[in-house]
């Protein structure tokens, strides 16, 4: 290619190029003029319907119609003749090919029969009838066994011997029926699973139906989930085979020792141990989460384990250390006029202990419950008036004194923040107020300290069986 300097050189630029673009044109020079003219391969995409594109459409043309002209014959390779196919032949073809329906496939067809076949007089009835069914939706078993076509009497037979097995619909029966006598046939056996670890069988014997029952080992031991916490625990989780019901329960249990949107990393690894039974014959049936743990990449880990403690269920750290009670709320909204410790009484005149702390209640202010937990008492009590007093879980009490009316009896179960009466001025009183205790085995302490840094705890000797449920539960699926 020539440089744009050159055009110097070969006078002045030709009238042609000046429908080109300037680097076409300048491979052209008044010398090479001739070798334009015999140029062959022409782009067609270029100058579209110019005199230089028509050469080139033209070239292409005549090379394409040498080309046909010039090749020679082929013809067909010879073959041998299909064999004519007859109408029965073509039926017997599509029956036995197997096509879609769509296009009219008809495979399966009934073969039409030979002269060789001979017909009976009468079809032989078969002497027994092996099959499954399933119990519907509002049916017991007599009534899927008179469905499915069994003797009615039988059935009720049935019925009464299963009477004390809970058969859920969609039960699978395993049934078989004896000889066919006017339309239905009797029962021979009739066999369904009953729960996990049992099978119960109803058996026509020479002295009529009986059942029986043959129980199924079932392993007991837990089954142990550990994995990494990733992108997201409630679907790391679950992709690691927790069941709902268990994942959800293992968060609300981690819910009390961290804040679950910002204290869990990636890395975290979670470690479950839930009941778990499983039957000789294959099934298995998952059950309540037991322990809880999460061994964290930075920060102590967690080790949840569920006890109970005085009829109520609880997690307790490894220690045996239980929720915060750091969740007590308030039991009045009202401002709080008198703190605990030592006061001037104002009725008795002399310096006492204040074992509580008063809000300033007018009369009628609702009292709620501190904490969950349960009515120890609820009545007079002396310079108290009238009292209630819960008790909660960890050996930690509550009482409210000086109320006007209470709406809890002795031995009910509270939630927190649940009405239990109202504020008055009775007992020892100088004006309407809330008096308020916090006790922890028995002895007061200061309820502002107690709403950080109290929790229940497992203590004497449930302690020791505490322990040894861990280990138990840290012991699943190592060795
Ligand atoms: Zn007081």
């Amino acid at each position: 290619m020539l440089a744009r300097s050159d055009w110097g050189d070969h006078g002045p630029r030709p009238v042609f190029a000046r429908h080109l673009p300037a680097a076409a044109a300048s491979a052209f020079g008044s010398r090479r003029r001739r070798f334009r003219k015999i140029e062959l391969a022409i782009d067609l995409s270029e100058d579209v319907f110019s005199l230089r594109w028509w050469r080139g459409f033209g070239t292409l043309t005549a090379l394409t119609v040498a080309t046909a002209l010039l090749a020679p014959p082929f013809e067909p390779l010879p073959g041998g003749h299909p064999a004519p196919v007859g109408e029965a032949e073509e039926a017997q073809f599509v029956a036995a090919g197997v096509g879609p329906l769509v296009e009219g496939s008809n495979a399966g067809m009934a073969m039409a029969p030979t002269s060789a076949v001979e017909t009976l007089a009468s079809a032989p009835e078969r002497p027994r009838v092996e099959l499954f069914a399933r119990v519907g939706p509002g049916e017991n078993i007599g009534r899927m066994l008179v469905r499915i076509g069994a003797r009615y009497g039988d059935a009720g037979q049935v019925q009464a011997l299963l009477a004390g097995t809970p058969v859920a619909a969609g039960t699978s029966v395993s049934i078989t029926l004896g000889h066919k006598d006017g339309g239905v046939r009797s029962v021979e056996r009739v066999a369904l699973r009953a729960g996990l670890d049992a099978e119960v069988a109803v058996v026509a014997s020479p002295a009529g139906l009986k059942l029986e029952r043959q129980a199924i080992a079932v392993d007991e031991s837990p089954l142990r989930i550990r994995g990494r916490v990733g992108d997201g625990l409630y679907w790391s989780l679950r992709a690691a085979g927790v069941a709902p019901d268990a994942a959800r329960d293992y968060l609300k249990a981690l819910s009390g020792q961290l804040d679950l949107g910002s204290d869990i990393a990636p890395n975290d690894r979670f470690d479950l141990v839930i009941a778990h039974r499983r039957a000789a014959t294959g099934e298995s049936e998952a059950g309540a989460l037991l322990y809880a743990g999460l061994d964290r990449a930075s920060g102590s880990n967690i080790q949840l384990v569920k006890w109970t403690v005085g009829g109520s269920s609880q997690w307790y750290d490894g220690a045996g250390t239980g929720r915060s009670v750091s969740g007590m709320i308030w039991p009045v909204s009202a401002p709080i006029t008198s703190g605990f410790g030592e006061r001037w009484h104002p009725i008795l005149h002399f310096m006492r202990m204040h074992k509580g702390i008063d809000f300033g209640a007018h009369f009628g202010t609702p009292i709620v419950a501190a904490a969950d937990g349960s009515v120890e008492r609820a009545g007079w009590s002396g310079g108290y008036g009238e009292q209630v007093r819960l008790a909660h879980a960890g050996g930690i009490e509550t009482s409210y004194s000086h109320m006007s009316r209470m709406v809890v009896a002795p031995g009910s179960a509270v939630r927190q923040g649940q009405l239990i009466g109202y504020s008055g001025s009775s007992g020892l009183s100088t004006g309407p107020h809330l008096h308020y205790e916090v006790m922890r085995g028995g002895q007061a302490i200061n309820p502002m300290s107690v709403r950080f840094i109290s929790h229940s705890a497992i203590d004497g000797p449930s302690l020791a069986a505490f322990k040894a449920r861990v280990a138990a539960l840290l012991g699943v699926g190592r060795g």
